[in-house]
């Protein structure tokens, strides 16, 4: 990934005015009925490699979408071609209906925050963040309002002149957001923003980052392999995989209803049924999914309902998480269930004690959902 520290980009739209504490942008695009980024047919071969093998796709102008997927599955290279770093093999790239495929990365109005911040070491945050103005020229007043107003859109008034080595990593990632944000671009490319930060702060920062997208209504794309950061952060998500996106959707519905084998195995827990299985238990050999905070654990002989699905089995194992315990059940049919439940009224002893037993799963038919064994 290459270090791009302040992805000059002209500027050539008025917006994201900071007005008085509470940033409220100016909202002269938003609504704006083109796609803030239209992928057509996109394509990128590496040699052998597929990186990208045909990828078509929507992101609305000033919405908070996430590219989401394993190592390797072709988010990064998709992120490099909407921001120019990368030309396509085949395909096209608009942003605001404006095909900018051919264009270098500073003709485009996006900027990119990368992982690793890419800060100078040797300024402070406010020249830092300045420096993207001064490459283009801005005039010195002008300067310093748009980074006071990015610091404290990021919230580090205060900080413009420490040197980023008397940063938190949390700081850090600010500042870096702070030197996008100043720039105004339309679009705002993140990848992987938060990797390099504990699980802590980077819940943390995931709330703080929504936030700050919803203050100033830019469109962020941003790519990550944690499919928890991307159910918490975004209004949509894209999910990869080897090269394609499997499914696109809100991440409640790609959560509850994922398309296919892949999304329902990477987006949660998998529980997948296939085969005689599904049969024994459902009277269909498609394959089938169900979250496994759906599944209740009751004795063998409780009588199932006639809008629910149940299939007997035995408590192979048990791990008590603290507020949820997690089993895993071997089921008569063959194959195995995860079950998880909260513990409001077990203790970790009951809990553990559970090892062993013959139960049965029942689970309302509405929250088992088929998925395709692939695209
Ligand atoms: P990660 O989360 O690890 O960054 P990713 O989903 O972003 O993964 P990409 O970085 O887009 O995936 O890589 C997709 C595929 O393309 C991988 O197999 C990768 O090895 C390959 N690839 C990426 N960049 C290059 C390159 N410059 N030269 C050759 N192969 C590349």
């Amino acid at each position: 990934m290459s270090a791009h520290p302040a992805d000059p980009v002209p500027h050539t739209h008025g917006h994201v005015q900071a007005h008085g504490h509470d940033h409220v942008e100016d909202h002269a695009h938003a609504g704006d009925p083109q796609p803030a980024v239209r992928l057509e047919g996109l394509e990128k071969r590496f040699g052998d490699v597929a990186a990208v093998a045909g990828v078509d796709l929507e992101i609305a102008d000033g919405e908070f979408f996430s590219m989401l997927g394993p190592s390797g599955s072709g988010k990064t290279t998709t992120l490099r071609m909407i921001a120019g770093f990368e030309l396509p093999t085949a395909g096209r790239v608009l942003l605001h209906g404006h095909d900018v495929t051919r264009l270098a990365p500073f003709e485009r109005d996006v900027n990119t925050v990368f992982q690793d911040y890419a800060l100078f070491p040797h300024m402070t945050v406010a020249e830092n963040v300045a420096y993207g103005l001064l490459v283009r020229k801005v005039p010195k007043p002008e300067r310093e309002t748009r980074v006071a107003d990015a610091l404290r859109m990021v919230r580090l008034e205060g900080y413009d002149r420490r040197k980023p080595g008397q940063l938190s990593g949390g700081q850090r990632q600010r500042v870096a957001l702070a030197r996008a944000l100043v720039n105004r671009p339309r679009v705002l490319l993140l990848d992987e923003p938060l990797g390099a930060l504990d699980l802590k702060l980077r819940e943390e920062m995931q709330l703080e980052l929504h936030q700050i997208q919803h203050e100033v209504g830019i469109t962020f794309i941003y790519v990550t392999h944690d499919q928890e950061e991307a159910l918490t952060m975004s209004d949509r998500i894209a999910v990869f995989n080897r090269g394609r996106i499997e499914q696109v959707g809100a991440p409640a519905e790609v959560y509850e209803r994922p398309a296919t084998k892949f999304v329902a195995g990477f987006v949660g827990t998998s529980n997948l049924i296939g085969g005689a299985a599904a049969t024994a238990i459902t009277g269909n050999p498609g394959l089938f999914t169900v979250r496994p905070e759906k599944i209740r654990i009751v004795d063998p002989e409780t009588p199932v309902g006639d809008d629910e699905h149940a299939a007997s089995g035995r408590i192979r194992s048990v791990v008590y998480l603290g507020p949820d315990t997690r089993y895993h059940v071997a089921l008569d049919a063959g194959e195995e269930l995860v079950v998880t439940q909260q513990n409001l009224a077990t203790t970790s002893t009951e809990a553990l004690a559970q090892q062993g037993r013959a139960v049965r799963l029942i689970w309302k038919r509405q929250h088992q959902r088929e998925v395709a064994e692939a695209l």
